[in-house]
């Protein structure tokens, strides 16, 4: 026995029927004994895949989504340790000092900064022309 899963070409409604083997299916449907039992339409086609394989590609899409996470993850972190190693850790002040180093021109800071913004303030910052750049960031605790 074997489980196809059809869809009818007619109203889209999937469903499931068993055949004896590939070639019954293909007879009957020759025959025009394949009807969808929604519709009654005789536009009844086998999907490609039965359920077994989806069930497989499903499993095997979750584990590459998650090598793919850890690898951007991997990035994050990359960046994260060279923003720590090469600027400034300013917090919650982060807008403040921006404008200060931007208005005041600040020579004493020849470090960059970074810090905490909301997205309304990284919006002001540019619209005054201070560079600023928003990256991902993770917690390093976070495995
Ligand atoms: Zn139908």
């Amino acid at each position: 026995m074997i489980k196809y899963k059809l869809v009818c070409k007619n109203c889209d409604n999937f469903f499931d029927s068993w055949f004896a083997s590939s070639k019954e299916y293909e007879k009957l449907k020759k025959l025009k004994h394949i009807n969808c039992n929604n519709c009654n339409s005789l536009k009844v086609e086998k999907t490609l895949m039965t359920p077994s394989v989806l069930n497989s590609k499903k499993e095997k899409s979750v584990i590459y989504k998650n090598e793919k996470y850890a690898k951007i993850k991997n990035t994050i972190k990359e960046y994260q340790k060279f923003i720590k190693k090469n600027f400034e850790y300013v917090g919650e002040d982060f807008a403040y000092e921006a404008r200060s180093i931007h208005y005041n021109n600040n020579k004493e800071k020849l470090k960059g900064i970074y810090g905490n913004a909301t997205a309304e303030e990284v919006k002001e910052l540019k619209e005054e022309g201070i560079d600023t750049e928003v990256i991902p960031w993770v917690n390093q605790n976070d495995n």
